[in-house]
């Protein structure tokens, strides 16, 4: 019996990973049709403020890896941390037993953190600190003996999270109208967005507006508010809206005055990202609760935390019958490796004097920014700290923005990602949020990459 040659199949081309990604994966906040029509970047490594892909093209870290990282990719420090927690244990349960750098953790935070605040709950993202906020807000009030206070107010186009009660207590349209019915109802009050203000006026008259528009919110509901829960300072995700000087300080007073429980939300602003550790240092005000996340661990590993005043912490105490217990709590929450890298991440800014090196830093990008001005579609440049938005408008003189459809902030970012920098927009408002580690040669080619950007997908004839 003779045999063939048998023949073989067509050797499968091994797909890349690009094409694998497209074939496997569901990506966040993303329209998969538009992602699987686009090229994509697939990044193997970083260093200091670069990412580099599977190409080997570097990119400048424009928005710091969505806001988290702090000192750069690869900090030695950071790296060697997280490498001698591994060298003793990856992770143990939360729930029945301690670690020690969970303990050595806190500690830290509570030492850094607004007076007042004393006590820290562990969790794995920013949205978790935020319902755990909220939950904390909610069952105080019921071991208070004021069970009605159960109410929440926020401020328009607020971003507190994805998950359901974050949304609930956000202001982003998009999500209210498709999750609408599985959200409970808040109050809302209208955020100080100067630029966007419907009858325009001063920094000044527009705090007051908002203030005066808040405090009737107060004035009306405050036998059933539990909290009202706001970003300090700088709204984030809403497109970088910035607070009037003051605002912060007269929400403390009003939140005081009507016995509502004020939560900051410091999950962006936090961890120097505002040229203080804290945002709301800036106007020497402290809330009941805050929360964080984003540049808690450098970067590094997903933590958060909602820390709360003692007096906050004491209304849960109690005999196990009377049910007093804060019932939440996570597989991971307080994961050790985090934990260090945290721990890491703060040594690191005290050891670096990483808040006074960035002074020069916020002064030049104050500078450079003010040539912005001079492109002929940035309607409006808000800037706090190493927190920077750049509102693109279709007409400067009447304001008028871009239509979604346009996805002016998306060609622009495409642009500078061709120039050497990863940028990711909000809408038509184009963030800059390198990590505070960059050098201000790389700070200056960062602008330079964003100005040209810009200025070639808008003013294209
Ligand atoms: C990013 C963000 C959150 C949500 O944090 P995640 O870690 O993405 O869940 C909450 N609040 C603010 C202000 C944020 O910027």
């Amino acid at each position: 019996m003779t045999v063939g040659p048998v023949s073989q199949p067509p050797a499968l081309r091994a797909l890349t990973l690009e094409e694998k990604d497209k074939k496997y994966l569901w990506h966040p906040f993303t329209q998969m049709k538009d992602w699987e029509a686009d090229d994509i970047l697939v990044i193997e490594s970083g260093e200091g403020c670069y990412l580099k892909d599977t190409h080997g093209r570097r990119y400048l870290d424009g928005v710091s890896s969505l806001w988290c990282n702090v000192h750069g990719h690869r900090v030695a420090e950071l790296d060697q941390a997280v490498r001698s927690q591994l060298d003793k244990i990856a992770h143990t349960t939360f729930l029945g037993l301690s670690s020690v750098p969970a303990v050595e953790l806190a500690e830290k935070l509570i030492a850094l953190s607004p007076p007042g605040l004393a006590r820290v709950f562990y969790s794995d993202s920013g949205s978790e600190a935020v319902e755990i906020a909220l939950k904390i807000a909610f069952q105080y009030w019921s071991h208070s003996g004021r069970p009605e206070k159960k109410e929440f107010v926020r401020l328009t186009h607020a971003y507190h999270g994805d998950t359901l009660g974050a949304v609930s207590v956000g202001g982003i349209d998009l999500f209210h109208q498709i999750f609408g019915p599985l959200l409970f109802k808040t109050h809302a009050a209208p955020a100080p967005y100067v630029y966007r203000w419907p009858r325009g006026g001063s920094r000044e008259a527009v705090r007051d507006a908002a203030l005066a528009a808040l405090e009737a919110v107060f004035k009306e509901h405050q036998s059933r508010i539990a909290a009202f829960v706001m970003e300090p300072l700088m709204q984030g995700a809403a497109g970088m809206i910035d607070q009037p000087a003051g605002y912060i300080r007269r929400v403390r007073e009003l939140t005081r005055q009507y016995g509502i429980l004020l939560i900051f939300d410091e999950v962006a602003t936090g961890f120097g990202r505002t040229g203080r550790m804290f945002a709301c240092e800036h106007e020497n005000v402290a809330p009941d609760i805050l929360t964080a996340a984003k540049g808690l661990t450098g970067g590094y590993l997903p933590l958060a935390a909602t820390l709360v005043t003692e007096e906050i912490y004491r209304a849960f105490l109690g005999s196990t019958a009377e049910l007093k217990t804060f019932f939440h709590g996570h597989t991971y929450t307080a994961n050790p490796l985090a934990c260090s890298a945290a721990l890491a991440n703060l040594d690191f800014f005290q050891s670096r004097g990483v808040l006074e090196a960035l002074v020069p830093k916020m002064a030049l990008l104050e500078k450079r920014l003010e040539s912005f001005h001079a492109l002929r579609h940035a309607g409006d440049i808000r800037r706090v700290g190493f927190m920077t938005g750049i509102e693109l408008v279709r007409d400067k003189q009447t304001r008028q923005e871009y239509t979604p459809e346009e996805k002016i902030g998306i060609r622009v970012i495409r642009r500078a990602r061709e120039k050497g920098a990863v940028l990711r927009p909000l809408g038509s408002v184009i963030v800059l949020m390198p990590p505070l580690g960059i050098s201000a040669t790389e700070l200056e080619t960062l602008l330079d990459i964003t100005y040209t950007s810009i200025q070639e997908v808008t003013e294209a004839p």
